[in-house]
């Protein structure tokens, strides 16, 4: 930038306009999505066994953000964390989620209910996990990797507070369960936003995963490791979210994984337009009833 140095810190703000919160985060603003380079970096890759930030081989690491939108670093007894850290999940390059096992799974919610621990007990209301997989969705660093936020406060679209957990209080899943877990439910959300969008979630009412017992982390990663090899084809572009908020904050918040493929039955995608970006109304064109019957003769196969 022409003119000299310029403050990079990212700001949380409130929007008075908008009633929610905003990030501005002028530190970003050079960076490219990978899928828009012209031609290939020669910058080896930032997560690949090697390079200065994961020198060895590994099953899961979390770093600190090397481009933060949220900015600080929370202490406690336990120790201290970065608000704003990457999740890597596989040395390999071309390893995707999808491809991990269920036990390699249930080791990333662990690993994810540690690192959560430690953010809520340093003072963090609500922490929120998630992955952007698909060029088409912008992720800015190829090797494959999601990205945990911890929050001062609870983001209104996480939960709501104060009323009657919707997802206790949801009727007979039946028609909309994709398979049968223990201490799990796993389906289409009867609330879904996209055609394909699947809900795991414990049958009881906690509110992060450091909650879980075994077998219930076990089963979440069933139900997650079933959801990613359901969307079938590692083009179609996903976001996966994991909601998390303060026990000492919960309210009716009950933990869930959202598992938000963006295609359509016929092959196409669904994108969000202007009434999703600007009102927060999802136009889904698929009856969830019918994606979950779809889902289902997927699993048959
Ligand atoms: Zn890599
Ligand atoms: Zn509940």
């Amino acid at each position: 930038m022409v003119g000299g140095s310029r403050d990079t810190t990212p700001t949380l703000l409130f929007s008075a306009l908008h009633e929610e919160w905003l990030i501005h985060a002028p530190g970003r603003e050079g960076m490219i999505p990978q899928a828009a380079r012209v031609q290939a970096d020669d910058q080896p890759c930032p997560f690949c066994p090697g390079s200065t930030e994961t020198p060895q081989a590994y099953d899961t690491q979390i770093l600190p953000s090397r481009h933060p939108f949220l900015s600080g670093v929370v202490t406690s007894e336990h120790g201290a964390a970065p608000v704003h850290s990457v999740l890597l999940y596989a040395s390999g390059h071309d390893v995707i989620l999808a491809d991990l096992s269920p036990q390699r799974l249930t080791r990333l919610l662990r690993r994810i209910a540690e690192h959560t621990r430690l953010l809520m007990t340093g003072g963090c209301a609500a922490v929120y996990v998630f992955e952007v997989h698909g060029d088409v969705l912008g992720p800015t660093v190829a090797h494959p990797h999601g990205q945990i936020l911890g929050f001062s406060f609870v983001p209104d679209k996480m939960t709501r507070l104060g009323r009657p957990c919707a997802l206790c209080a949801a009727a007979d899943m039946a028609a909309l369960r994709l398979i049968e877990l223990e201490t799990v439910e796993f389906g289409v959300s009867q609330w879904s936003r996209l055609p394909f969008e699947m809900l795991i979630y414990p049958r009881r009412h906690i509110s992060e995963l450091g909650q879980c017992t075994n077998a219930e982390l076990r089963d979440l990663a069933a139900g997650l490791h079933h959801a990613l090899r359901l969307i079938g084809d590692p083009a179609v572009p996903y976001i996966l979210n994991i909601m998390q908020v303060s026990p000492s904050k919960a309210g009716e918040h009950h933990l869930r994984i959202e598992l938000v493929p963006f295609n359509k039955p016929n092959g196409t995608l669904k994108m969000a337009g202007a009434c999703e970006l600007f009102l927060g109304i999802y136009i889904n064109p698929v009856d969830p009833v019918r994606a979950a019957a779809l889902l289902r003769q997927r699993l048959a196969r």
